[in-house]
């Protein structure tokens, strides 16, 4: 589902990814960790050229992202959601999840807003179609980023640093959304702290660090017997 193929990210002279080679499947979990600064934005931000690679190649559902021609289809299969959420806070809970629908997906409205509805439902949120995004908890809001980014029926999903930003009695819920799309088959590459979540629902942990993977494998493979010092060092601080 996604091919990423030495790529390599500059920001002027700060070369932030030194050449990721990655093979995500059809289905897969893969949680991205690694410390502040070392590139997993940067990664996953590639995965739809939210970030052109300086080099390198991103290959996504058989389209090779830097084809001008299939961007804006490759775009349109790949969700992604924020750690701030990024609604549009001047529209309606609603009226955030059928805006691309229609505009991109070319679908009329009453079937945009039937599927709103449905993912509404889903996400637990069906009493909040007509309410602006302001008078959501973080949680809530975050289900409803998640339940606009599925409005497209994506094939793939990114997910950064989703919870970061929520208050701690709140991080549960989203984790729940994610995990129930992760049961039903949907690709997923998460950025996360949350450990727990990764042991749980990753099929593939990768530990990132200075622009580089430093390690790829699944959850029990990469926290119980990780093989580099740095992984090992980053793990020591933080479980
Ligand atoms: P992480 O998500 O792991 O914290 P990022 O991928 O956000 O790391 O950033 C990696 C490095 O790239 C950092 O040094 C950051 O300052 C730099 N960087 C990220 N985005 C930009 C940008 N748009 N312009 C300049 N530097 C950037
Ligand atoms: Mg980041």
């Amino acid at each position: 589902m996604i091919d990423l193929k030495d790529v390599r990210k500059s920001f002027g002279k700060n070369e932030v990814l030194k050449g990721i080679n990655l093979h995500i499947d059809k289905g897969e979990v893969v949680v991205i960790i690694g410390p502040s600064g070392s590139g997993k934005s940067t990664v996953l931000r590639t995965m739809n050229y939210l970030e052109e690679p300086t080099s390198g190649q991103v290959i996504v559902d058989g389209m090779d992202l830097s084809d001008k021609n299939k961007l804006n289809e490759v775009r349109t299969e790949v969700g992604m959601v924020f750690q701030n959420f990024n609604l549009f806070p001047h529209m309606t809970v609603l009226e955030n999840l059928t805006l691309a629908q229609i505009n991109v997906r070319k679908t009329d409205k009453k079937a945009a807003n039937d599927i709103a509805m449905k993912l509404l439902e889903r996400v637990g949120l069906s009493d909040k179609a007509n309410v602006y995004p302001d008078s959501l908890s973080g949680g809530q809001k975050q289900r409803v980023a998640i339940a606009r980014a599925l409005a497209m029926k994506p094939k793939v999903m990114l997910f950064d640093e989703p919870t970061s930003a929520l208050d701690p009695e709140m991080v549960r819920e989203v984790l729940d959304v994610m995990k129930s799309l992760a049961d039903e088959g949907m690709t997923m590459v998460i950025v996360t702290h949350e450990m727990g979540f990764a042991k749980e629902v990753a099929d593939r942990v990768l530990f990132v660090d200075g622009g580089l993977i430093l390690e790829d494998g699944s959850p029990s493979q990469v926290f119980d017997a990780p093989t580099s010092d740095r992984t090992k060092l980053f793990l020591s601080k933080i479980l």
